[in-house]
């Protein structure tokens, strides 16, 4: 096998997901550069495949140093498989850093394909695919969080974000918040037996969440702006979410100051809504 960088994709959930082509690779490489080794053996062994070679570890925290190890083998003939503990590397793990320096020193660079968690979760969610801006991870804190959504709002484009089962709730507030009544889905424990996409408004989200509690790893997708956003149809529902966190005045306030409504039809909705 040629020397150099392989980036090969490791399953996120279902070993079978394992491509024969990707198996081949980990089996030849000399050294294997990965997140944690003790989940990369463990992958090896689930895979049968041989663990008496190289591992190194290569994350966030010492990608710099290390790549500059790694380029050397492959200078030095050596076969180097880079993976992350699950998924494609460099999407929201370690790698981009290495593989630029290997295109900038004409490094033999190749890859492996396989699973990646964001266009698993795209494909499950219903949501239009035909334009869509992967955002990371969410930031945890409030003030972030809301940051990062007021600016990727007007982007016409599904939004996909990675996120974590103990912060969804709160990052799906600032979702209804944000983006009113768009469509939202959740899908979480890809590939795994629980996989499931939930679909619905952020407040339906975190009606359901609130009922049965979140698990497992999963992704947010958000789905574009509607050409012509009339948020006064939803005007209820966006009166009810508000309504369970603020009283009437601050939830009038609210909505009026962010969509520009009227704010004695907002009022006059929000007591028909109150009295529900
Ligand atoms: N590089 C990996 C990829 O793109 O497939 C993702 C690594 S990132 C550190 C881990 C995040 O990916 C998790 O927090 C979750 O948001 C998402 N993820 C990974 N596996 C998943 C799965 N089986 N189901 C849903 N989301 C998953």
């Amino acid at each position: 096998m040629k020397p150099g960088i392989y980036v090969v994709a490791t399953p996120i959930g279902n070993l079978g997901d394992m491509s024969p082509r990707a198996a081949e690779v980990l089996s030849a490489a000399d050294v294997i550069a990965c997140e944690d080794t003790r989940v990369t053996r463990k992958l090896f062994g689930l895979l049968g495949l041989d663990a008496k070679k190289d591992f190194i570890t290569f994350q966030d925290h010492n990608e710099e140093e290390q790549a500059g190890f790694l380029i050397d083998l492959v200078g030095r003939g050596k076969v180097v498989a880079q993976v992350s503990d699950a998924g494609s590397p460099l999407i929201s793990d370690p790698g981009y850093k290495l593989i630029r320096r290997c295109r900038e020193q004409g490094v033999y660079v190749s890859v492996i394909p396989g699973a990646c968690a964001l266009i698993c979760a795209l494909q499950l969610s219903g949501l239009p695919t035909n334009r869509f801006m992967f955002a990371g991870f969410i930031p945890n804190k409030d003030k972030a969080r809301r940051d990062l959504f007021n600016q990727l709002k007007g982007i016409e484009a599904t939004l996909i974000f990675y996120e974590t089962a103990n912060r969804i709730v709160k990052t799906l507030s600032a979702a209804a918040e944000v983006f009113g009544c768009r469509e939202i889905a959740v899908a979480r424990e890809i590939t795994k037996v629980y996989e499931e996409c939930l679909n619905g408004t952020a407040a339906e989200l975190i009606k359901h969440f609130e009922e049965k509690e979140p698990r497992g790893e999963m992704v947010l997708m958000i789905a574009p702006p509607q050409k012509k956003e009339a948020p006064e149809i939803d005007l209820q529902e966006l009166l009810r979410f508000e309504l369970r966190q603020y009283p009437l005045k601050t939830a009038v306030k609210n909505l009026v100051e962010r969509y520009g409504l009227n704010k004695n039809e907002v009022y006059q909705t929000a007591l028909r809504v109150k009295d529900e």
